[in-house]
């Protein structure tokens, strides 16, 4: 079968065939790959910059029909030969023993989403870059109607993790009132920024959407104008020309003298890796409020204990997401909307899109395999 295969760190992927994997055993799946999605991870494990091994077929966030099943695979997961699922690069083959495992707040039996034994699609185990693919039957999650291939493979990652941040941050996505909730997302104009400002403002919160940059603004923009009629409950912020004390008084007014902690966001996601944009959002969050980080800088970032004391506020980080994140999001997507900019490729041209991704590319970009 074709496949796309990184056999060096900081060389380009090398198109090759490899066999095709055999009958999946015990709880795997056999998928034939539809579409499969570049993830920021995808670029930190070709740099060498984690720990897992070569060669390797990338990918942990694709999308394709389910071909065969393992003989132990749960009835009641509602998979079968023939149905398209989402695969996220979440735990394959978790222990089923481990904390992470046995606590696992509803997920299937023994899967635990963060065990630490457990292998990564596209890291230590082959992704979606390839014609077929194995994966673990309880980390999948079938499309909804209306959602193709190329729209799924995207949220696999970004989605599910955006998803469960914005819970994380106190937005209620399980139907409840949102109207009174704000949220600022730095960083809203990448992949996961511009996925986050259509999931909040569609769940109906106000938005503050900051970014910097020509490439990722514009994108910002194209989102905006998307919304339609909701389209009014973002504000887009450039932190390049706008201080967080300007963006406080433009969104929620001058603050009576003193009173400058009831005025903010009642949430905030931080997800470049810089300082600034760290700062730029705890700037804009109220009192009481919560910081949620996705991003994990290698020198980290430096917080300002007074702010967390005195303020409230509670810092947070957030890596995927449980499969009832996966689930609800799917279908809050397909019946609402919200998809990821995309632009397509196909699996020969994967270098391309991994130069394009390096010169600033915005949106999500996605091996579409029915593309040649
Ligand atoms: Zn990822
Ligand atoms: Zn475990």
């Amino acid at each position: 079968m074709r496949a796309q295969v990184l056999q060096e760190f900081n060389k380009p992927y090398v198109p090759k065939e490899i066999d095709k994997p055999g009958p999946p055993q015990g709880k795997d799946i056999l998928i034939r790959v539809k579409a499969a999605s570049y993830c920021h991870t995808d670029a930190v494990f070709a740099a060498g910059s984690m720990w897992q091994d070569l060669p390797r077929v990338g990918s942990h966030e694709f999308a394709g029909e389910i071909i065969a099943l393992g003989p132990d695979v749960d009835a009641k997961l509602g998979l079968s030969i023939g149905v398209d699922v989402g695969v996220p690069g979440r735990a394959y083959r978790p222990c089923g023993e481990c904390y992470e495992c046995r606590e696992n707040d509803g997920d299937p039996e023994g899967y635990g989403v963060w065990c630490t034994k457990a292998g990564n699609l596209g890291l230590t185990r082959d992704g979606g870059f390839e014609e077929y693919a194995l994966a673990d039957s309880r980390q999948v999650a079938p499309m909804p109607d209306g959602l193709t291939a190329v729209d799924t493979a995207p949220l696999m990652c970004a989605g599910v993790t955006i998803w469960n941040a914005l819970e994380v941050a106190g937005v209620n996505l399980r139907g409840g009132d949102n109207s009174g909730f704000s949220v600022a997302i730095i960083g809203a104009g990448g992949g996961l920024g511009h996925l986050g400002v259509q999931f909040a403002v569609k769940l109906g919160c106000k938005v503050i959407a900051v970014e910097t940059g020509d490439n990722a603004l514009k994108l910002l923009d194209k989102v905006k104008t998307g919304l339609g009629k909701d389209s009014d409950q973002v504000t887009i912020v450039d932190a390049g020309s706008t201080t967080p004390e300007d963006v406080r008084v433009q969104v929620f007014g001058t603050p009576e003298s003193s009173l400058e902690g009831e005025k903010g966001a009642h949430g905030a996601l931080i997800l470049p890796e810089s300082q600034q944009a760290f700062d730029f959002g705890m700037k804009l969050l109220r009192n009481h409020s919560t910081c949620v980080t996705v991003s994990f800088p290698i020198d980290g970032f430096r917080l300002q204990p007074r702010d967390l004391v005195f303020r409230h506020i509670k810092l947070m980080g957030v890596l995927v997401g449980r499969n009832r994140h996966l689930r609800a999001m799917l279908r809050f997507a397909a019946a609402h909307g919200v998809r990821a900019h995309v632009v397509t490729y196909s699996l020969e041209r994967l270098n391309d899109l991994v130069r394009d991704y390096h010169q600033g590319a915005s949106g999500k970009l996605v091996v579409d395999m029915e593309k040649r």
